[in-house]
């Protein structure tokens, strides 16, 4: 049940309402990594770094099961650096610097190792990257799921639209939903969606939870209300590493288990937003993952009848 999982390894500065850090590892690679290792192992990780990243860092994730043989380490260069500023409501932020750094001649390699993965978790960077490695694959995985973002869609649509080709599902927000369908309508945007390549779609709503669609049917999970969201960099990420990690563990990729693959993204990303980074998916323990996972069943679930 290997995951061959694509992605930026990087430093982060970010600013939110409660607080600031300068420079901690992040990356969309790093974020799926953690999350789906408490799901399923090895995670065969592509990826680049600089001579900065921390050994520390690296042995962490080993002990997780995931792989580096994949994650290329330039001796001479520093890793990619990303900075952000959260508005007051979290929900959305600016985004103050992208230095590419590595990332600006990244060539991603297949391994021969990881060659027969049947899970691909396609991180968010550039199509082009993304396309390169499906084609590396000499075995087509059962699953290969599509992460991406808005700066894609305005700076490399076309490149884009060639990899939505190559998918089975595609994980995005509602802005950028709209934006690439050129709809309003949520149901509309997927309809569009959906005939662009993915058999599945997944229209992240950050603390609004997600939905997921294949043909007629629509699924629903919810986000779980809390108390205090401290940083939510890397939700989305968390939400796609418990997605993938979830359909390796149980090797089922029907609709009815994507429901509760983005049950278990929900509860990641949840997780996720509790400490600055990926700090708290580090923490957590299965005793932590059974106690989220009830507390999600408990939020929807209702008995009904008309009197
Ligand atoms: P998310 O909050 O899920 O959008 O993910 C945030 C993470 O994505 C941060 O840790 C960043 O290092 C990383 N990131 C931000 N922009 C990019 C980009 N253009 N390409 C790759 N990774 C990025």
């Amino acid at each position: 049940m290997a995951i061959i999982s694509l992605g930026s390894m990087a430093f982060d500065a970010i600013e939110t309402p409660f607080g600031k850090v300068d420079k901690i590892v992040g990356g969309s690679g790093t974020y799926v990594a953690y999350a789906a290792s408490h799901l399923a192992q090895p995670i065969q990780q592509i990826s680049i770094v600089g001579n900065d990243f921390p050994e520390e860092e690296m042995r962490e994730l080993k002990k997780r099961g995931v792989q580096l043989n994949g994650v290329e380490i330039v001796p001479d260069q520093k890793s990619f650096f990303w900075s952000g500023k959260y508005h007051l409501d979290m929900n959305s932020r600016d985004t103050l610097i992208t230095d590419l750094n590595v990332l600006a001649n990244f060539n991603p390699k297949v391994p021969e190792e990881y060659q027969g993965a049947e899970y691909l978790m396609l991180g968010n960077l550039m199509p082009t990257l993304q396309l390169s490695v499906i084609e590396q694959l000499r075995t087509r995985p059962k699953l290969i799921v599509l992460d991406t973002m808005n700066y894609w869609m305005e700076t490399a649509l076309e490149d884009l639209k060639k990899v939505l080709l190559k998918v089975d599902v595609l994980m995005i927000n509602d802005s950028e939903a709209r934006q690439l369908s050129n709809e309003y309508s949520i149901v509309k945007c997927a309809k569009k969606i959906l005939q662009m390549g993915p058999e599945y779609l997944i229209i992240k709503k950050g603390e609004h939870g997600a939905l997921l669609f294949h043909k007629e049917h629509v699924f629903f999970a919810p986000a779980l209300p809390l108390d205090e969201v401290f940083d939510p960099t890397g939700a989305g990420d968390a939400f796609a590493g418990g997605f993938i990690g979830h359909m390796a563990h149980t090797q089922n990729t029907s609709f009815e288990n994507m429901k509760t693959g983005i049950i278990l993204g929900s509860v990641m990303a949840s997780f996720c937003v509790e400490k600055f980074g990926p700090q708290r998916l580090k923490e957590i323990t299965r005793k932590d993952l059974d106690l989220r996972l009830s507390e999600f069943v408990q939020l929807s679930n209702f008995d009904i009848s008309l009197v």
